[in-house]
């Protein structure tokens, strides 16, 4: 059976750690399917067009990496999609509080899906696309925390 893994999350925009952790998982899973969750309640820098023209871009070159987009649950998504895991990726130990309720309740939600953890390489733990639209906003080039695919020139 073909391990499948959804990489959920808001990508706003994505970033080099978002790329490093779905390329370290690669060795893990035979499919990976980043998927950006549209959350309407959420106020973006970026359209849920442009995040996926960007997620596109990024992973194109990657064979068993797609993109997609989903509304609602991570959860139903993947059941839709029949696959086992979610991969998250830690940064710190905030992260890790936030993750482990996140992944107990879709546990209990459906045990059969389970969350794989990969820890963000060390270069990227201080990185998050939060700090990436703080130097946006203040027109500095993020090109060494993008992606190798993405350039700042994209972003504009
Ligand atoms: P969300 O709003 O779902 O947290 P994000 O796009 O901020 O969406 O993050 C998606 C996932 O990527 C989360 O698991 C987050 O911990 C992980 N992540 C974010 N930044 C990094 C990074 N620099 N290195 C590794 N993982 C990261």
């Amino acid at each position: 059976m073909k391990r499948v893994a959804v990489f959920p999350g808001s990508f706003d925009p994505v970033t080099q750690g978002h790329y490093r952790l779905v390329v370290d998982a690669l060795e893990l899973f035979d499919h990976i399917i980043v998927a950006l969750g549209v959350n309407t309640s959420k106020t973006c820098m970026f359209s849920s067009t442009q995040r996926l023209g960007f997620l596109e871009k990024t992973f194109q070159h990657l064979d068993k990496v797609t993109v997609d987009s989903f509304e609602g649950l991570t959860i139903d998504f993947c059941q839709a999609q029949n696959a086992q895991f979610i991969l998250r990726g830690l940064r710190n130990t905030q992260d890790f509080e936030y993750e482990k309720s996140i992944a107990q309740m879709n546990k209990k939600m459906n045990a059969q899906i389970d969350t794989v953890f990969l820890m963000a390489s060390q270069d990227n733990q201080a990185l998050s696309s939060s700090i990436l639209r703080e130097l946006i906003k203040n027109n500095k080039n993020v090109d060494p925390f993008l992606p190798e695919h993405l350039s700042y020139e994209d972003l504009c």
